[in-house]
């Protein structure tokens, strides 16, 4: 039976996993070590963690093997150029490094480029080639699939598309532009705008979402401005690609009743495309999950 490996450099941990060609999860481990150990430490944990599905599962039916990284990443040379989480793999050739010590070729793709291709595969998109995702976390991921690929641009970094900017003198950005859409409609937006309006420092997303279904006012306005920022990007995609399905991810989704009226409000006004036709702004459905699992699909993704 045949199979693949994805593995997945989360914000906190990496997991890899074995899965089938009919998006069959087979088995799952996760790593030890802490990325505050470096990079040494966190590449031995990847191809340890490797080793582990091949060993368990043999090397003659192994599709490939599928790796997806936060950050930009080159991808003719396979190195990730930035990575604000994980400094340390920072402008090091990450994947031939991985690949010599597995004695195998890896594909290494970008965490939320593998996000989309799990989801497109079995996931909120499987009924479709085409969609766009943008992933609300710290940052906002962004990623295109067109005809069942991860559309790349000519260095691979193409769906940066949380550096979209929608104010045009908003916010500062670790980018070197102001008013990107993440630093109004990410985790990270939402409570810098609570400390802003008084709401308290240092709070979770989690906790204005508490306090906006409660009632209170400034938090529920947050939701609402997020949703508005949401559907400005969302409109300019929707004119840009005319696809079928536009899918929103990340943890901030449990917010999605506060957020989506005003979201699609906007894309509404802004957008006649989507007025006209039988576009889909929808919730992604595999949750944390994803990265995993496109990973695990890169190896056939490319066939
Ligand atoms: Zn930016």
């Amino acid at each position: 039976m045949e199979y693949s490996i994805g593995l997945d450099l989360g914000g906190t941990n990496l997991r890899a996993a074995a899965v089938d060609r009919n998006g069959k999860m087979l088995d799952k481990v996760q790593g030890r070590t802490q990325y505050s150990e470096g990079r040494e430490a966190i590449i031995h944990d990847m191809v340890d963690a490797i080793r582990v599905m091949r060993d368990r599962f043999g090397k003659e039916n192994l599709a490939g093997i599928g790796i997806g990284v936060p950050g930009f990443i080159s991808l003719q040379d396979g190195v990730i150029k930035n990575c604000n989480n994980i400094s340390s793999l920072e402008n090091f050739p990450i994947r031939d490094e991985i690949g010599r010590r597995l004695e195998t070729t890896v594909i290494l793709e970008n965490d939320a480029n593998a996000a989309a291709l799990g989801e497109k595969w079995i996931g909120a998109g499987r009924d479709v080639n085409d969609l766009v995702m943008l992933t609300l976390g710290t940052g906002v991921g962004g990623a295109i699939i067109s005809g069942g690929k991860v559309l790349r641009g000519v260095n691979g970094m193409a769906g940066e598309l949380g550096h979209i900017t929608i104010v045009p003198n908003g916010n500062p950005c670790g980018c070197g532009n102001r008013g990107c859409v993440e630093k109004h409609a990410s985790a990270t937006a939402i409570i810098a705008m609570a400390k802003l309006l008084g709401l308290g420092d240092n709070m979770t997303a989690k906790a204005v979402y508490d306090l906006a279904i409660n009632g209170n006012p400034k938090a529920q306005m947050i939701f609402t401005s997020m949703g508005e920022s949401l559907g400005i990007v969302l409109a300019m995609l929707i004119n840009a690609f005319n696809f079928p399905l536009y899918l929103v991810a990340g943890g901030v989704i449990g917010g999605w009743d506060l957020f989506a009226p005003a979201m699609l409000e906007e894309t509404s006004r802004r957008s006649f495309t989507y007025r006209l036709t039988q576009t889909r702004v929808e919730r992604a459905q595999l949750g944390n999950e994803a990265g995993l699992y496109g990973a695990a699909y890169l190896p056939w993704s490319e066939i």
